[in-house]
């Protein structure tokens, strides 16, 4: 078992308090390598670092960051089984999804490399002659990154390729699940050639290391994803220094299947989306609204199709799905599962703990699905887990009507071969994702992501909108006419 360290000014070092904690695999329970307890004193310690590496790292070309990003995308690919099943370790999902994880970061790491021969501003003409408008991008300064455990590959990846694309220096503090992959990706990093104190990165827990992070005034930019209620303590205690807080937040996203629908395709597809990574996506798929014309033959098939899933260790190929992330989340799920019973909602398939030897040292639930009325908890409360609420609609207005009746605003999709029908969904459904044809899940990285809502503030983070919340813009005004020119008034 290894004993990892903080990674501050390009050293590993230990912490001030010298506290540890285990990262543990939730299939298992064997320990997987021991972290230190961050203190408020080292994250202190990695702004100076951060702070110090700034002016040159704003300085250094950005097509060069760009070189060393790509680098970090090479190594990561060579190390892809390696870093893969790591993720399946620590987190708990198959292989296959442990692989796209880290698959995801590459893509994200080598699409975000192309950013340093980019980072457009625009230039514009002037209302007055021999003058010449144009907007730049700068970096903030020290920025911090915030991540949670689900991808912990990915969303990383997705925040620190854009901070330091742009030119800013982070401290990075991960999921205290998941610190083992976060170490993995400092590592990989570091073997890039990353210069001293551009990236710090320091464990433990939100409430220390994170509000930490989010208070330091010399912390100039926080980019969160998480929770809803860990997004609106972090927007409140940002707000206090006025730093720009970007906020992915959680999703209750519906999948419509339409009377017209081809069910196999639609039934594959939310199999692949309620139960991906036990559900633990924040664009899972959490209610299956069925038109009423098809709802008995579809749920026929989701059911068939539900109860043939192979649940065990994600290491095995043979898995459909592994275990929940840990012992928090299995009693957060179970809990759900019992209000889904107590509000009325018929379970129809799975809803317990799974139990024998080849369970007890594990978090496992089986996939569990519920015919609910919309209004209820199960329908409107981010569950984060394998569970399911079937709603029947009446048509097309009620479907919709439906998705959009929740407080977040991420995923949705539709399953329809009535071209109008998809296009009217496509501008009716409140959320920043929309798939057609396909399930909730599936972002590729060179389009932006992110939601509308609960579900964040605003911001989109991959694509082209994945360096606005770490640049700022600064507008220029070059006067070459050799004389006080004055808009507005020389008209
Ligand atoms: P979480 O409990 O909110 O934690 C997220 C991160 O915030 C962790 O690193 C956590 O540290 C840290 N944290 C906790 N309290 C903090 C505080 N007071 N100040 C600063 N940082 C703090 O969320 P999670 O359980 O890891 O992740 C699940 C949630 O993330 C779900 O709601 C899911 O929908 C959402 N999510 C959203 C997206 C998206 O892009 N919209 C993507 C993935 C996940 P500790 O681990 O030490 O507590």
């Amino acid at each position: 078992m290894k004993k990892y360290d903080l990674y501050i000014n390009g050293d590993w070092i230990e912490s001030t308090a010298g506290e540890k904690f285990e990262t543990k695999n939730p299939a298992t329970g064997e320990t997987l390598a021991t972290f230190p307890k961050g203190t408020k004193k080292d994250v202190v310690k990695a702004i100076d670092a951060a702070e110090r590496a700034f002016p040159q790292w704003k300085k250094y070309p950005a097509p060069k960051r760009g070189d060393i990003l790509l680098k970090a995308a090479s190594i990561a690919r060579k190390k892809k089984e390696e870093f893969g099943e790591i993720v399946t370790k620590e987190m708990g999902k198959i292989l296959a999804e442990g692989r796209g994880d880290v698959q995801e970061a590459i893509d994200f790491l080598e699409y975000i490399s192309g950013e340093g021969r980019r980072l457009f501003g625009e230039t514009t003409p002037s209302e007055l002659s021999n003058k010449f408008c144009m907007t730049i991008r700068q970096p903030i300064g020290v920025v911090g990154c915030i991540t949670p455990w689900n991808f912990p590959a990915a969303i990383p990846c997705w925040k620190l390729g854009a901070a330091l694309i742009s030119g800013n220096s982070v401290v990075f503090k991960p999921a205290t699940l998941t610190p083992l992959c976060a170490a993995k990706l400092v590592e990989i990093f570091e073997e890039a050639g990353l210069p001293p104190g551009v990236l710090n990165f320091i464990t433990g827990s939100g409430s220390v290391v994170g509000r930490e992070i989010v208070e330091n005034h010399r912390v100039k930019a926080v980019s969160f994803t998480g929770g809803v209620p860990t997004g609106v303590d972090i927007y409140g205690k940002a707000s206090k220094s006025l730093k720009p807080v970007h906020l992915e937040l959680g999703g209750k996203n519906p999948q419509i299947i339409m009377d017209d629908a081809n069910i196999d395709l639609a039934i594959e597809g939310v199999l692949f989306g309620a139960f991906g990574s036990a559900g633990q996506r924040c664009t899972a798929t959490s209610r299956l609204v069925i038109h009423k014309d098809v709802y008995d033959k579809a749920t026929k098939k989701l059911l068939e199709r539900t109860k043939a899933l192979r649940i065990g260790d994600p290491l095995d190929p043979e898995v459909d799905m592994g275990p929940v992330a840990s012992v928090d989340q299995e009693k957060k799920i179970l809990e759900y599962i019992e209000i889904g019973k107590k509000e009325g909602a018929k379970l129809l398939c799975g809803g317990k703990k799974l139990n024998g030897k080849r369970y007890d040292k594990g978090f496992f639930i089986e996939p569990t699905i519920f015919e609910a009325e919309h209004g209820m908890r199960i329908t409107k409360e981010e569950i984060f887990g394998p569970v399911l609420a079937v709603i029947k609609t009446s048509g097309y207005a009620d479907s919709v009507r439906i998705a959009n009746d929740v407080e977040y605003g991420l995923s949705s999709s539709i399953y329809t071969k009535d071209v109008s029908t998809a296009f009217r969904a496509i501008q009716d459904l409140e959320v920043g994702i929309t798939y057609v044809n396909a399930p909730t899940i599936g972002a590729e990285v060179h389009l932006p992501f992110g939601g509308i809502k609960n579900t964040g503030n605003g911001g989109r983070e991959a694509g082209t909108t994945a360096i606005d919340e770490f640049t700022e813009m600064k507008t220029v005004f070059i006067d070459y006419s050799g004389r006080l020119q004055k808009v507005q008034i020389e008209k």
